[in-house]
């Protein structure tokens, strides 16, 4: 699977380049689908001009209009790619077979039918699809999959053909550590885990697009980020070494993994902290500075006028002692009124993919707790968790009840089934098991550990 992004796409030249690429692959003996992005900023342009014509266009109206862009760069790619002497057979998102709910403007992939792409590859052509788009199954409408969906398509067609790798080729050589455009001294990353990316992603990193790291990690399908322009390996993101993909491509949903209770950190508050630009830095330097690992800090306004607020800190457990003791030495230079501590608290959390995603599961456990009459202090949504602070002493009521919610067993039962975890395999080189030579790929210090 060879997905060229709009900035690969920008110019005449850009296609060629694609093209070029995919007639070399061919002849290295793989079988390769393509999936291409409108030209360069032809979607912002397209949105422009949907504006100037109505200030209220209908969702279905502007997916129509979307979705044009990216069937002139498959029906340009098809016809440098058939110069260079392979069979190229373009593709609308319908005609591959994504078939989507009926959100216009951000559908999501309800099932992947790629028969006619499977019968095109049977006979040594070449299809070529039009990312970012697909089709309702009743009423057969257009739709698109949200801004930046072509990568989603990519990987949804891998996972349902079975495709070895999913090459996603974009003007930037590989995953950063930050946009290598805004951050000079970003290092570039030779391999990463699913779960990392998931994390860059969520957090803003748009070089692959949120939905697509959810459905490749689900589907264990690896990812290579590369330059278009330039020949050398890029970034390989793998799926949870540990984890066995799923057989068959389902609609996209989140996955809940596991919950867990953890009740191992306590809460002190910082009253009455001056409302200046350095006071947090301050407070969090004196911690920090006598080895306290501050997990959580929640600022509050204390009362209106005051120009004060209360400053929530979660510690470990057996850092409170110290936390307290530091930060009342630090009282005079900071400047705060006091300190109170609140006691020992819980960390009841639901785990997955896609949490940010799914309001339901972030409703779920929220309604989940409230029905128990827990009380939540806090509540912390990452790409790969949904958490809750909670009073100690109600932390078994917690996790028994989320685990209910979300069909688990409770803790006693699950442990005494649970099977011992295979031992990691993190060998790269030589690898065989994507199908793909992961020579080359140098493992980086993000990926270790991960
Ligand atoms: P495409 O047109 O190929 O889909 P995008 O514009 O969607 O490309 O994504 C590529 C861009 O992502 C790069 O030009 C880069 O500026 C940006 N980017 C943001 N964060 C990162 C990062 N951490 N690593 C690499 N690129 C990044
Ligand atoms: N052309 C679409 C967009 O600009 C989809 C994509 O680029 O992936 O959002
Ligand atoms: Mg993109």
């Amino acid at each position: 699977m060879q997905k060229f992004g709009g900035s690969s796409l920008a110019d005449a030249s850009g296609i060629l380049r694609a093209a070029q690429r995919i007639a070399r692959t061919r002849e290295n003996g793989y079988q390769v689908v393509a999936v291409v992005s409108a030209m360069g900023d032809t979607t912002d342009e397209l949105c422009d001009l949907a504006a100037e014509v109505s200030s209220r266009p209908r969702p279905s109206d502007l997916d129509a209009l979307l979705s044009t862009g990216e069937l002139v760069s498959s029906a340009l790619l098809a016809i440098a790619l058939a110069d260079l002497g392979q069979a190229p057979i373009t593709f609308t998102g319908s005609m591959a077979g994504l078939i989507t709910d009926n959100v216009h403007g951000r559908a999501q992939i309800t099932d992947v039918r790629p028969d006619r792409i499977r019968t095109c590859l049977a006979r040594g052509e070449v299809p070529i699809v039009a990312g970012f788009q697909g089709r309702t199954k009743k009423g057969k409408k257009v739709t698109t999959l949200g801004r930046g969906g072509s990568d989603l398509t990519a990987v949804a067609l891998a996972a349902a053909l079975g495709a070895g790798i999913c090459e996603i080729y974009t003007d930037v050589d590989g995953v950063y550590t930050a946009d290598p455009r805004v951050v000079p001294r970003a290092r570039k990353i030779g391999v990463l885990s699913s779960e990392v990316m998931l994390e860059f992603a969520a957090s803003g990193c748009k070089v692959l697009h949120l939905r697509c790291v959810e459905y490749a990690r689900r589907f264990g399908i690896p990812i290579h980020v590369r330059s278009s322009f330039v020949p050398a390996p890029g970034t390989l993101i793998l799926p949870g070494l540990d984890r066995h993909p799923f057989r068959k491509p389902v609609r996209e949903q989140p996955v809940v993994t596991g919950v867990g209770g953890v009740n191992s950190a306590a809460k002190v508050i910082v009253v009455g902290v001056p409302d200046a630009p350095d006071s947090m830095a301050r407070l969090f330097q004196v911690l920090s500075r006598s080895g306290v690992n501050v997990q959580t800090i929640v600022q509050s306004a204390a009362n209106s006028g005051s120009r004060r607020s209360d400053v929530a800190l979660i510690v470990p457990a057996p850092e409170a002692s110290p936390a307290l003791a530091v930060l009342g030495a630090a009282q005079g230079t900071i400047g705060f009124q006091g300190l109170q501590y609140r006691g020992e608290v819980g960390r009841v959390s639901v785990t997955g993919v896609g949490m940010r995603s799914s309001p339901d599961v972030v409703c779920t456990f929220l309604w989940t707790l409230s029905e128990a009459g827990i009380d939540v202090d806090l509540v912390e949504i990452s790409e790969t968790y949904v958490a809750a602070i909670t009073r100690a002493e109600r932390l078994a009521d917690a996790e028994r009840a989320v685990r209910l919610a979300f069909g688990m067993a409770p803790v006693a039962e699950d442990a005494a089934g649970a099977a011992p975890r295979p031992a990691r395999d993190r060998s790269l080189a030589g690898d065989v098991r994507w199908g793909y030579d992961l020579r080359g790929f140098a493992a980086s210090p993000a990926s270790r550990g991960s």
